[in-house]
């Protein structure tokens, strides 16, 4: 294979989780190039994006190493200093909160097209990045020293190592034969924003009913972004429903737990599926993101992931290149997968099996996870770990 362009890596796909890669990477000081489909939209304060994300602590830590957390924080974020988490079957509840666990906040509520403007701002602005957008990886080859890509534009890419960052439905992950371990669900989440009668109290809110979790998130500009686990033909009839049908049916599914829901924006959903890429690594060419482990919503974990992967590589890397050693060395990649795989992997079925025991109106498994909610709010050791494990802190 010839060696052409001087990159050390290429990411393919550059939403959140491609973006962050590629300028962690570019800040380790290698050269970085970038495929990306889609020409990022400008996000815009007066239209709030419908995809939120509870950011976790170290997912803005990633960012604050970027010196991108401050800039976003300030354009339109809220803090959220409390959990509750509740079985429509009644029981115990679940709660954290900051003070319990000393912080100032729990994590943030962020808007996924801010996340990915700034991110790209930043992209633009790098001069080791190179970037190809809008274009598509058409075919990938490899052998033991790097990687030939070729664009569905006619450009031909070489590189060290590759990424492929390209979300779900992965270019990459086809291209290398890499099979996942999927399963639909057979749900759909249905996300919009709702004006409540109570303030959301700076609360993340989670009731679990028998169709699924449904999450009230607070918004900076005081509504709240839900996440409503249905099944796909009752998310189908509440999307269709009109707008005083639905607030009404919400406050109902939510027990009024915010007084009533008074108004909702446009709304969509978004289908449910865990997919786990049997392996994140085949020769010189990783797996990132959603392109490696697809999960179930209901902890709000699915970015939070793939940012952890980046920041596990950026260690990687970071350590190597100290040491004046191969950053992408084989032994060095494995390592990287290995740790990576067990913690996505874990996150994927952990949340299917939460998903399984709540989702489901059987009378054991309701008399079970009451208790269980119950028992686990009154130990505050416990809940603190359980948060610890979530925040990754
Ligand atoms: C409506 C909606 C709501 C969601 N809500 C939540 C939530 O509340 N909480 C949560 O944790 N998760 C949520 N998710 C999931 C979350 O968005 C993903 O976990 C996250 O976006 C994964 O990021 P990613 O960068 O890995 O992949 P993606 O965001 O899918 O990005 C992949 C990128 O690759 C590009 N691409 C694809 N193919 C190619 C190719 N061949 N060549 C070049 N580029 C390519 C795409 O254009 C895209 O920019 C939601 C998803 C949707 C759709």
């Amino acid at each position: 294979m010839s060696r052409r362009s001087g990159l050390d890596v290429v990411v393919i796909g550059a939403g959140v989780v491609g973006a962050a890669t590629a300028l962690t990477l570019a800040a380790a000081g290698l050269r970085v190039g970038i495929v990306e489909a889609h020409e990022p939209a400008p996000w815009r304060a007066d239209a709030p994006d419908l995809r939120v994300y509870a950011f976790a602590p170290d997912s803005s830590a990633l960012l604050e190493r970027l010196r991108l957390w401050h800039d976003i924080r300030g354009a339109r974020t809220q803090p959220y200093r409390n959990m509750r988490v509740w079985d429509a079957a009644g029981g115990g509840e679940l709660r954290f909160d900051a003070d319990a666990v000393g912080r100032e906040a729990l994590g943030h509520i962020v808007e996924h097209g801010l996340l990915v403007d700034r991110l790209w701002q930043r992209v633009r602005a790098d001069a080791r990045i190179e970037v190809h957008c809008p274009d598509k990886l058409l075919a990938l080859e490899q052998d033991e020293t790097g990687v030939s890509l070729a664009l569905q534009g006619g450009a031909r890419l070489h590189a060290r190592f590759a990424l492929g960052a390209d979300g779900a439905v992965s270019r990459v992950r086809d291209q290398l034969g890499i099979e996942s371990d999927a399963h639909d669900y057979g749900q759909r989440g249905v996300v919009a924003y709702v004006s409540t009668e109570l303030p959301h109290e700076q609360t993340a809110w989670q009731r679990f009913l028998p169709s699924g979790p449904l999450a009230f998130l607070p918004c900076a500009d005081g509504r709240s972004s839900i996440v409503w686990t249905l099944s796909n033909d009752e998310a189908e009839r509440v999307l269709a429903l009109p707008d005083d049908g639905f607030c009404r049916e919400l406050t109902r599914a939510f027990d009024a737990r915010l007084g009533d829901v008074l108004e909702v924006s446009a709304r969509a959903a978004f289908p449910l599926r865990r997919q786990l890429a049997k392996t994140m690594l085949l020769g010189r060419v990783a797996l990132v993101g959603d392109a490696a482990h697809a999960v179930h919503p209901l902890a709000g974990q699915g970015v939070n992931l793939g940012l952890r992967d980046v920041s596990a590589l950026d260690d990687s890397v970071r350590e190597a290149l100290q040491r004046g050693i191969d950053p992408f060395s084989p032994h060095r990649m494995q390592r990287w997968a290995r740790a990576r795989y067990s913690e996505n992997a874990m996150a994927a079925y952990g949340f299917e099996a939460i998903n399984r025991v709540f989702s489901n109106d059987a009378l054991l498994p309701t008399l079970l996870r009451g208790h269980a909610l119950g028992i686990a709010g009154r130990l505050p050791p416990l809940t603190r770990f359980l948060w610890k494990r979530a925040a990754g802190v």
